[in-house]
């Protein structure tokens, strides 16, 4: 097993290449960089599997203007172990193991010590269009390597394909958090908008849980899926009608929807005490009527990704309960055509890149 002390110089920091994007409008392209060299508590991934979540291409295409470049996307990242350093406890060397959105924080305010580091007074260091406490630049997994403290690296079960596990990183845990803060379950009646990499995920996860789920999507050909990953019904949402006959009746509603649409449609659909929660991160702000959140004392509300350790909680059930993202997986090559797709909707239900296709750079 390699081992090295932090004094230890590694022999090479590893060399990594991936693709990048290099401005707002340009194709992705291949890109080399150095990675840090590993620390005593750093985890050395050598990366198998990344899924392409649609907030890579908001990032990638500066839609929420945060964006700085070279980017090289992807935050749902799974892979092997291949180096250890010397205080690191939970991995060796050829274990599985997965990294999501978040690479640092502070560890020490309120929200770290009860475990939500992604909401850190410091700000968490995003695994990529980030920077470590010391500035420098992160990159994230549409690459071949990378170096993780290992308080955010996740054990993952052998037992599940590997592909199907990588988008948990990301839209696994950001359905399975509301859904488990806001108790989801038996008895109740929970809807989930958008049927793409969250919201199948949210899908599986609200049956799972035992609720009554209805899967709101805008396209006509999925619902037959729907129905066969969970929902108990499927409304098509640019019917009105099918919209007005669940009028003020869900306790719950998870909004996965990337691009901007008709709040009040939905929050009239709560009914009293009844929780809107949005988790999809459209380009412009989202206007509501206060009429649609006072009548039945709705809320509005919002959830980001989840922490340490109840994204190892979620990935724990998936495999308990044999969980996984339907996945299309894709040579890295192919990820402009991907992006195209995903803004299309046209997805079932996340792509996810097999890094095997990176040529070595
Ligand atoms: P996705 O795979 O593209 O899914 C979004 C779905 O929204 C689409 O499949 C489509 O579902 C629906 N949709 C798209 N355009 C629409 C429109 N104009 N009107 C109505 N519905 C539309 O994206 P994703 O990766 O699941 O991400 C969804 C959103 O969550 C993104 O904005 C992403 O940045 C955000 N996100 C947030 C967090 C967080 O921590 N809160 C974490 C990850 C991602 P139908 O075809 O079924 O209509
Ligand atoms: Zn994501
Ligand atoms: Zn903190």
């Amino acid at each position: 097993m390699q081992r090295y002390s932090h004094e230890e110089k590694q022999p090479n920091m590893p060399h990594a290449h991936g693709y990048a994007a290099t401005d707002p409008k340009s194709p992705l392209a291949p890109f080399s960089f150095e990675r840090r060299e590993p620390g005593e508590h750093d985890v050395v991934v050598e990366i198998e599997f990344c899924g392409v979540c649609h907030s890579d291409i908001h990032q990638a295409r500066n839609e929420w203007k945060s964006s700085s470049y070279p980017m090289v996307p992807g935050h749902e990242i799974v892979g092997k172990v291949s180096a250890v350093g010397s205080a690191v406890t939970r991995f060796k060397v050829g274990d599985a193991a997965a990294v999501g959105v978040i690479v640092e924080s502070c560890r020490a305010c309120e929200n770290c010590k009860d475990n939500e580091e992604q909401y850190c007074f410091k700000g968490a260091v995003e695994t990529y269009n980030s920077k470590m406490y010391d500035g420098s630049p992160t990159y994230g997994g549409y690459s071949n390597v990378i170096v993780t403290d290992e308080h955010f690296v996740h054990t993952i079960s052998p037992k599940l394909d590997p592909a199907g596990v990588a988008p948990l990183l990301c839209a696994g845990i950001t359905t399975y958090s509301p859904l488990r803060h806001w108790k989801v379950g038996p008895g109740q009646k929970v809807g989930v908008v958008g049927l793409g990499g969250l919201g199948h995920l949210g899908l599986k996860f609200a049956h799972s849980f035992g609720a009554h789920v209805v899967q709101f999507t805008t396209s006509l050909a999925k619902a037959e899926d729907a129905k066969r990953l969970g929902a108990d019904e499927v409304v098509l949402s640019k019917d009105e009608g099918q919209m007005a006959a669940h009028k003020g009746s869900f306790d719950f509603i998870l909004d996965t929807v990337s691009a901007p649409h008709n709040m009040d449609a939905y929050l009239a659909l709560l009914k009293r005490n009844g929780v809107l929660c949005l988790v999809g991160i459209p380009e412009e702000p989202v206007s509501v009527h206060p009429f649609s959140v006072l009548a039945n004392r709705r809320s509005l509300a919002g959830s980001g990704i989840g922490g340490m350790k109840e994204t190892q909680e979620m990935l724990d059930y998936c495999e308990e309960h044999g969980i996984v993202s339907d996945v299309e997986v894709i040579a890295i090559d192919k990820i402009n055509e991907a992006f195209d797709r995903v803004v299309k909707s046209d997805v079932k239900y996340r792509f996810v890149i097999d890094l095997k296709t990176l040529k070595q750079g």
